[in-house]
């Protein structure tokens, strides 16, 4: 495997751990606020997130390549609005979009198409991850400064359940 590729595809179990650490944190301020839905959505967050770094790392292994594993870093954002960490939530997905970008882009220069056909899942769940976030930045503009609206959505978000990903390496 080329070099650049490996390290980037190592330094991605790094980024998508950081991002099941992230939506532990967002679940964190959600749940000391007393909305439970909101909190437990974003552990299904957190818990997808450290599914995607597992993919990585098993492909890695799977490539016979060294994984390497680094240091995670620490949240640190202060949230004192609800929707700050919604948009938070859209940023950081927006930036990870850029990083699969950015590994399929060393790929195909170097005309890996296995990691790109590895890969490929990844783009279409960044398609969906930044949808997913901003329908509930739509939703709670819509509906988060009533508080009869903001239970129900609460509630809605309570129902979300975890499923494995559909990747199986
Ligand atoms: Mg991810």
């Amino acid at each position: 495997m080329n070099a650049k590729v490996k390290e980037l595809l190592n330094q991605q179990i790094n980024k998508e751990f950081y991002s099941a650490y992230l939506y532990l944190d967002f679940s964190n301020y959600f749940k000391a606020k007393g909305l439970d839905g909101f909190a437990n959505w974003y552990m299904i967050q957190a818990q997808e997130e450290r599914d995607h770094a597992m993919l990585f790392y098993t492909y890695l292994q799977n490539e016979n390549q060294e994984v390497t594993l680094d240091a995670i870093a620490k949240p640190d954002k202060v949230f004192t609005e609800h929707m700050d960490v919604l948009k938070a939530g859209l940023e950081h997905e927006e930036y990870v979009t850029s990083l699969i970008n950015d590994i399929y882009a060393a790929a195909y220069d170097v005309k890996d198409f296995r990691t790109m056909q590895f890969l490929d899942w990844f783009v279409k769940e960044q398609g969906e991850e930044e949808t997913n976030a901003n329908d509930l930045i739509t939703k709670m503009e819509l509906f988060g400064s009533d508080p009869r609206s903001l239970y129900l959505l609460n509630q809605e978000l309570a129902a979300r359940i975890y499923s494995a990903p559909s990747l199986v390496l």
